[in-house]
């Protein structure tokens, strides 16, 4: 990732002249925003405030037929596209210099069947909007930790949360999918209906089309759960990350341990554990006591709390605009050398920076690594170093100490990264997220999307297929 986007830069040519536009304006029901517009600077923006970009037009679609209207538009002047739901991607993939983006956002149409316990979610829904819509019948799905989040990118890459040990990923818990292919038709893929578009699209990401709507197998959950931090001071860190090392590997499935190193905005650095337990709350009391007996903990913030409260615990660390990098790789444990390295790169980190672990493993680890695109199942931890920062000066220095704890980190990872915290870090990186499952991918690129008219994501470049032993 860097601050101006992803390196293969395609510029697109513009819908620039008025003509274009109004004729936008004329296929789809939703609205067209040009660089004239007075909403075009905040339709521009995303979440990550190093991405600047300056599209030739934003369409926010109103529906499929908006999409499949958009689809052809773009291909019959040759844009260059991207694809927005929830904003989130840290590289800014869903932002285009130039071109045509192709807006999901208020698309955020839900039904709920809690007797089948299933959702149908048009893909501009973020997370904080499907957990409020499917707890209000005391159902979820496995979603990620942050509510601003949108459920289209995290579901297309795999995605993770509390509920992912207990229940898998999100791509796990996928049953169909609306999807409007790269020559605009508007197909159902399920595993009955163009199942080999299904495999590709339970973590292939958005190479394969644009979903305009999911279907989910929903669980059981909460509504209250027993969840909070544990927080350690820095000085005993080494020995509280060890003791969360074995705790966290022996963890049933039921819970959740997220871990980080922090610094509190007055400068203090501490280890937290985030523990949620997917259960009844005297279970969860009795599997966490060991926890909370443990050392001496600056503060124990762990409570009964409601499922969509802790879903979005985290978000005002991560607000809209602000400057963000990182840099993941997946870890199979924490042994005491990769402990040292953290402590040792972390105790030198700018304020405000982060070392997150997320924890993994779980019945995400059962599912057979070539059921999905999603291949990363043997690992227990998401390791990924965060800078967060508000002054384009500090850019270098904080892309540089994200960068360096990731080459530190380096031999103890598995070797593979979560396509979805990928930035743009080159053809091999995207190689790495998919192991084994590349070979196949690109099979499924040369059928679907020959021409690479979805490029602006983790791409999956179209050419001659791979044998299983030259793609990994
Ligand atoms: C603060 C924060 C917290 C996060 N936490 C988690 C977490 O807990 N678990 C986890 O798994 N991930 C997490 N992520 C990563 C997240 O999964 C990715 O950033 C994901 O891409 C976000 O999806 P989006 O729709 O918001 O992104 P966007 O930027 O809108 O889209 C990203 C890419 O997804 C594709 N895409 C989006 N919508 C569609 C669509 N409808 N059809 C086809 N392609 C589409 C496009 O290629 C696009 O470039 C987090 C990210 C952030 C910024």
């Amino acid at each position: 990732m860097s601050g101006t986007g992803f390196a293969e830069r395609h510029t697109g040519e513009l819908p620039s002249h008025a003509s274009d536009v109004a004729k936008l304006r004329q296929l789809v029901r939703g609205e067209v925003v040009a660089p004239d517009d007075v909403a075009y600077d905040q339709a521009r923006w995303v979440w990550n405030g190093m991405i600047d970009r300056y599209p030739g037009a934003i369409v926010y679609c109103a529906g499929a037929d908006d999409v499949v209207a958009a689809v052809k538009f773009a291909r019959s002047r040759s844009l260059l596209i991207a694809v927005r739901a929830g904003g989130h991607n840290i590289g800014g993939a869903s932002v285009c210099d130039g071109g045509l983006v192709i807006d999901l956002s208020r698309m955020k149409q839900i039904e709920v069947d809690p007797i089948k316990r299933t959702a149908r979610a048009q893909a501009g829904l973020n997370l904080g909007e499907f957990d409020t819509a499917t707890q209000a019948h005391g159902l979820a799905t496995t979603m990620g930790v942050n509510a601003d989040t949108g459920i289209a990118g995290l579901t297309l890459g795999g995605g993770f949360g509390k509920l992912g040990r207990k229940y898998g990923l999100s791509c796990d818990n996928l049953i169909s999918a609306e999807i409007v292919t790269a020559e605009g038709r508007l197909l159902h893929a399920s595993a009955s209906e163009h199942a080999d578009l299904f495999w590709a699209i339970r973590g292939g990401g958005g190479n394969f089309g644009i979903v305009t709507t999911f279907e989910y197998r929903l669980f059981p959950v909460g509504p209250r759960l027993l969840a909070g931090s544990i927080l350690h001071p820095f000085e005993r860190a080494r020995e509280a990350m060890r003791f969360y090392q074995a705790f966290a590997s022996r963890a049933p499935d039921e819970l959740s341990l997220d871990a980080a190193l922090a610094t509190s905005p007055s400068g203090e650095r501490v280890f937290s554990i985030s523990a949620c337990y997917i259960g009844p709350i005297e279970e969860g009391e009795r599997v966490l006591e060991p926890l909370r007996a443990y050392g001496a903990p600056v503060q124990d913030q762990i409570t009964p709390r409601d499922y969509v409260d802790i879903q979005s615990a985290g978000d005002a660390n991560f607000p809209r605009g602000r400057r963000y990098y990182w840099k993941a790789q997946f870890l199979r444990e924490l042994s005491d050398p990769a402990i040292d390295v953290l402590l040792d790169s972390y105790a030198s980190a700018p304020s405000g920076s982060l070392l997150v672990l997320q924890h993994v493993g779980g019945a995400i680890a059962r599912v057979p690594a070539t059921d999905t695109p999603y291949v990363n199942r043997d690992a227990l931890y998401d390791c990924f170093p965060i800078s967060i920062w508000d002054d384009p000066e500090e850019d270098a220095s904080r892309i540089r100490w994200a960068r360096d704890l990731w080459d530190a980190m380096r031999p103890f990872s598995t070797g593979g990264v979560y396509a979805n915290n990928l930035g743009e870090e080159g053809a091999d990186r995207v190689e790495a997220a998919y192991g084994e499952n590349y070979p196949r991918l690109l099979g499924l690129k040369n059928k679907y999307d020959p021409a690479n008219f979805f490029r602006l994501n983790q791409n999956i470049k179209p050419g001659p297929e791979l044998s299983r032993a030259t793609a990994v």
